[in-house]
């Protein structure tokens, strides 16, 4: 019942407050959407309307985040639960905007129980206690169907947030296969780590080899980014994303390099 009059608000709502046409529609060229359908389209405009009005975006430095910036920012994050649905993202509120690349403070514990601190310079952060940090130089760098993207990337830590600590294992969808989603993510990790360690190339961002849960976000960056790729290099790990997303990239976006569509960001 409270779902329903939550749907119903949500619906009543949409309709009040759409995108502006003038602001959406020279968005609509960004490289990754692509391929999508108006029915998707409008979907994904509906999604990122919400996704404005319900998180709380903090811009801090100084940063001016103007309406564009809101809306790129808003496809981006939505783009993910397409077809999984809002309700994926109602486990965390906040979203921390950076002009650039941010410090974080890091505590790490060693085998004999000491806590180092020290500091890394993140373009993004999914913290397990709350919001997701960006940097909106990344966040601009991040659409243009490349392979990377730290909007997906850190969304996807947020999705595999939802059952505990991130780990390469968020919760699958009824009928999906356990021990399918990890013999082709520990594949795709051992194959990777193998790479990382004898300094082979690889298609797949070597950051993928750091542990399962930045594999499970590296290939998602590349799942709708650079989809083909992913396919080429780790098929079974496109098939277990492909259920997960419940999209198929591959069958909208071309190949990476094929001429980019412009678009304007202000
Ligand atoms: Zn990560």
């Amino acid at each position: 019942m409270l779902q329903t009059m939550q749907n119903l608000y949500r619906r009543w709502w949409l309709k009040k407050h759409p995108i502006n046409d003038d602001l959406w529609l020279p968005l609509t060229t960004m490289p990754i959407l692509r391929g999508l359908n108006t029915e998707e389209l409008e979907r994904l405009k509906e999604l990122a309307a919400w996704f404005l009005h319900t998180k709380a975006i903090s811009p801090v430095q100084g940063i001016e985040f103007s309406d564009p910036m809101r809306v790129v920012l808003a496809i981006q994050a939505v783009l993910p639960i397409l077809n999984l649905g809002f309700d994926a993202y109602d486990d965390w509120q906040e979203i921390i905007i950076y002009p650039s690349q941010f410090v974080s403070k890091t505590h790490k514990r060693d085998h004999y129980g000491f806590v180092h601190e020290g500091e890394q310079v993140l373009a993004g952060q999914a913290r397990s206690d709350g919001p997701v940090l960006l940097s909106w130089h990344d966040v601009m760098e991040a659409p243009w169907q490349d392979g990377f993207n730290v909007v997906i990337h850190e969304l996807a830590h947020k999705l595999d947030m939802r059952n505990g600590f991130p780990n390469g294992n968020p919760p699958l969808h009824y009928g999906m296969n356990q021990n399918h989603w990890q013999a082709a993510f520990s594949h795709a990790f051992i194959d990777l780590q193998q790479k990382a360690r004898n300094g082979e190339y690889s298609a797949v961002d070597l950051y993928a080899a750091t542990d399962a849960a930045e594999c499970f976000a590296v290939c998602s960056e590349m799942f709708f980014e650079d989809p083909h790729t992913l396919n080429d290099s780790y098929p079974a790990v496109y098939q277990q994303l492909k259920l997960f997303y419940r999209q198929d990239p591959i069958r909208r976006l071309p190949r990476v390099g094929y001429g980019f569509a412009d678009t304007v960001i202000h």
